[in-house]
C-alpha cells in the first residue's frame, strides 16, 4: 500500500549504504533498468545566498527499483562507467530531464537553470554539443539555461580530446561547471584551458569549514579565484545554518544541500517550489 511504499522510500533514502553493500548489482540488471527507464532524474535546488531565490536545480540520477526501492548513484554510476554504460544513462537522463524542465518552466513562468552531470566518456562523442543542442531546441529550452557539470578528477585523463567538445559546448551557450572543486589533482591547470562558468566547492570543505581553518582558507581562495575568472560559485553540502552563514560570508553565490532540500522527484519539486519560490 501507499504508506508502506512511502516508508520504504524514506528508509531507503536514509539508508543508502545498507542497500548498496548488501545486494550487489549485476551488469545485466543495470542494462534492463536503463532500458526500462528505471533510472530517473531527481532534482536538488540551488538557492542564491543573498535573495534565497531558487536559481537552479541539479539533476541527480536515482534508480527507482521495483523491489529494492530507491538506489543512490554511488551503487551504480561507477559500475556504469567501468562497463561503458554511463553514456546510455546520460542519454536517458537528458531525454527525461529536458521535457520535465520544460514542464517546470511552464508552471513557473520562467526557466530555472538545470545542471546535469556529464562523465568524461560522454565528452568523447565528437557531436555531443550538437546532440544536446538539438534536444534543447526540441524542448524549447535555451542552451544558456543548461549547465554541464564535470568532475575534475575525471577530466585529466583525456583532456586534449575533450577540450574541443567543451569549447564548442561553451560557444553554443551551455554553462560549464567544475564539480567537486579542490579534490582533484590538476584543477588549476584545467581552469586555464577550459572556459568554466561555474565552480562547485566540494562539500568536504563546506561541512567542516566552521571549525577547520584550512577548509575555510581553501573556500576563501577558491572564491577569489572564481570571482577573478568571472565564475559563479556554488557551495555544495550546506547542511546547517552555520554552514550557510559561513559560506554566505565567504561570498559563495549559490547554496546546495540538505539544509535547503534533499534531491527529489519532479512531482515533489513542483510542490516544494510552489511552497517556496524563494526558500
Ligand atoms: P555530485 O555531482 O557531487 O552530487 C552531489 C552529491 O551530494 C549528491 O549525491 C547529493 O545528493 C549529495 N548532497 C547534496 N547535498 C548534500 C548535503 O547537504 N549533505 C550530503 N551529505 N550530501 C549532499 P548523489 O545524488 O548520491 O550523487 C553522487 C554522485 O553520483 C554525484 O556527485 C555525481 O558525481 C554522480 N551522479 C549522480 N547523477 C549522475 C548522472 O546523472 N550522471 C553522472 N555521470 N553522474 C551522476
Ligand atoms: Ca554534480
Ligand atoms: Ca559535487
Ligand atoms: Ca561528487
Amino acid at each position: 500500500d501507499v504508506l508502506t511504499q512511502k516508508l520504504q522510500k524514506l528508509f531507503t533514502e536514509s539508508q543508502p549504504n545498507t542497500l548498496q553493500v548488501k545486494d550487489k548489482i549485476s551488469l545485466e540488471e543495470l542494462k534492463v533498468a536503463i532500458a526500462n527507464d528505471e533510472i530517473v532524474p531527481f532534482y536538488q535546488p540551488q538557492v542564491a545566498f543573498t535573495t534565497k531565490q531558487v536559481k537552479s536545480v541539479e539533476v541527480l540520477a536515482r534508480w527507482v527499483h521495483p523491489e529494492r526501492g530507491t538506489i543512490n548513484p554511488a551503487a551504480f554510476i561507477s559500475l556504469a562507467e567501468e562497463s561503458g554504460m554511463i553514456d546510455a544513462i546520460t542519454r536517458s537522463i537528458f531525454r527525461q530531464a529536458l521535457p520535465q524542465s520544460k514542464e517546470l518552466a511552464n508552471i513557473l513562468g520562467r526557466h530555472l537553470n538545470i545542471s546535469i552531470n556529464l562523465s568524461t566518456d560522454s565528452l568523447c562523442a565528437i557531436d555531443l554539443p550538437e546532440q544536446i543542442e538539438d534536444l534543447a531546441n526540441m524542448h524549447d529550452i535555451p542552451c544558456s539555461s543548461i549547465t554541464l557539470e564535470l568532475t575534475e578528477s575525471r577530466l585529466i585523463q583525456n583532456l586534449i580530446s575533450t577540450l574541443d567538445v567543451l569549447l564548442r559546448l561553451r560557444l553554443k551557450g551551455f554553462g560549464l561547471s567544475i564539480d567537486d572543486f579542490g579534490t582533484g589533482y590538476s584543477s588549476l591547470e584545467q581552469l586555464k584551458k577550459i572556459p568554466f562558468t561555474e565552480l562547485k566547492i566540494d562539500r568536504q570543505f563546506i561541512c567542516d569549514a566552521t571549525n577547520n581553518n584550512t577548509s575555510k582558507a581553501i573556500i576563501e581562495s577558491s572564491v577569489n579565484l572564481a570571482k577573478t575568472l568571472n565564475m559563479l560559485v556554488v557551495a555544495e553540502g550546506v547542511e546547517t545554518a552555520a554552514d550557510w552563514d559561513l559560506a554566505k560570508s565567504l561570498q559563495c553565490d549559490l547554496a546546495q544541500g540538505y539544509l535547503v532540500s534533499k534531491p527529489m522527484p519532479l512531482d515533489d519539486l513542483i510542490i516544494w517550489l510552489n511552497d517556496k519560490q524563494s526558500w
